[in-house]
């Protein structure tokens, strides 16, 4: 027979975690460790589920490259023992920890699938109990005793999204995130439909984790009116070494001289510039219009499709990881964990 699937449970904070306290009407960290008692429909669940948490759970607007490798450091020291991850995490930041961790965890063989919610899980209309119970049943699926999904997953109200394509979109509807660029991994309604195609491929190298993340990064929303006082300013800061650039519609640019020669500039003194689209779908096409010419031609890094999350969490990953100026542009325009075209 084969044995239930095991499930980490990684509580790091958020709402999902909260519950109201109905003297005061305030909303306080929830014990983890009565999770089972709490939500008695877990008992149902054909897995095995233990739990651990951050000491101090946090809201996620405080989230840091250093809690991201918390994180990971938990999925490492315990991924020999369970067959899937559970990441319950704030809704704030989720999709840069999702992307951050897709980065860190290299030839992932079991799911890690973060999931939170708009309201506490003590709330009579919350959405917490739905997130957490599919997000766990999506991360126990099993074929043959492996586990189908083998990557970082972002799951919530109703959609598995691949974590590394989603942006939070939404503070009020309990439809908080999207996935403008890639179609959700599954849905789950009556039954949970499964666009396994969609999957990253099965991984048979080893699973590696890595912990070094460079925070020597920016990143700077074009707008109309920018000067160069701003920008000179913000290149100028010591050590920077990697820029975001959230350029219009399909790439584009200004093409005045100043511009131009502020950013040929710090690629010349070894700056990496990425630039992705401010617009909430599409794909940056660097030489389709006369206002990106310029920026291919002096060498920026062409982010394509990715996000803004994804974008300036793979920067932080690629530096930390020292890829050499030569191949950093190859490397940072070539899908890693399927965050890009
Ligand atoms: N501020 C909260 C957080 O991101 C919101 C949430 O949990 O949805 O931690």
């Amino acid at each position: 027979m084969q044995s239930k699937a095991k499930i980490l449970l990684i509580y790091t904070g958020g709402t999902i975690g909260m519950m109201k306290d109905f003297e005061t009407g305030a909303l306080k960290a929830f014990n983890f460790k009565k999770l089972l008692q709490k939500i008695p429909e877990l008992k149902q669940l054909d897995c095995q589920i233990e739990t651990i948490s951050f000491g101090k759970p946090i809201d996620s607007s405080n989230m840091n490259p250093e809690k991201w490798v918390q994180i990971a450091d938990s999925i490492e020291s315990n991924y020999a023992s369970f067959d899937g991850f559970v990441v319950l995490h704030g809704s704030d930041t989720m999709s840069y920890s999702a992307s951050a961790l897709s980065f860190m965890l290299e030839n992932l063989s079991k799911p890690v699938i973060f999931t939170g919610s708009q309201l506490p899980i003590g709330d009579l209309r919350t959405d917490a109990k739905e997130n957490l119970i599919t997000a766990i049943q999506i991360a126990s699926l099993q074929q043959k005793g492996k586990a189908v999904i083998n990557e970082v997953c972002l799951y919530f109200e109703y959609k598995l999204y691949r974590g590394n394509r989603t942006t939070k979109i939404n503070a009020e509807h309990f439809n908080a995130f999207t996935s403008p660029n890639y179609a959700p991994l599954a849905e789950s309604g009556v039954h949970l439909n499964v666009n396994s195609n969609l999957f990253l491929a099965k991984q048979r190298k080893k699973f590696v984790v890595h912990k070094e993340l460079d925070d020597h990064v920016v990143i700077i929303k074009m707008f109309p009116g920018i000067n160069e006082r701003v920008l000179s300013s913000i290149m100028d800061i010591p050590n920077l070494k990697g820029v975001v650039i959230e350029t219009y519609g399909s790439g584009n640019a200004p093409t005045e001289e100043w511009f131009i020669a502020l950013l040929k500039k710090g690629i010349q003194q070894g700056l990496h510039i990425i630039s992705v689209t401010q617009c909430s779908g599409g794909s940056v096409s660097m030489g389709q219009y006369e206002t990106s010419t310029q920026l291919k031609k002096i060498g920026v890094i062409s982010g394509k499709d990715i996000t803004t999350e994804a974008a300036i969490t793979k920067l932080m990953y690629l530096l930390g990881q020292k890829v050499s100026a030569s191949v950093f542009k190859t490397i940072f325009e070539t899908s890693l964990r399927g965050e890009m075209l």
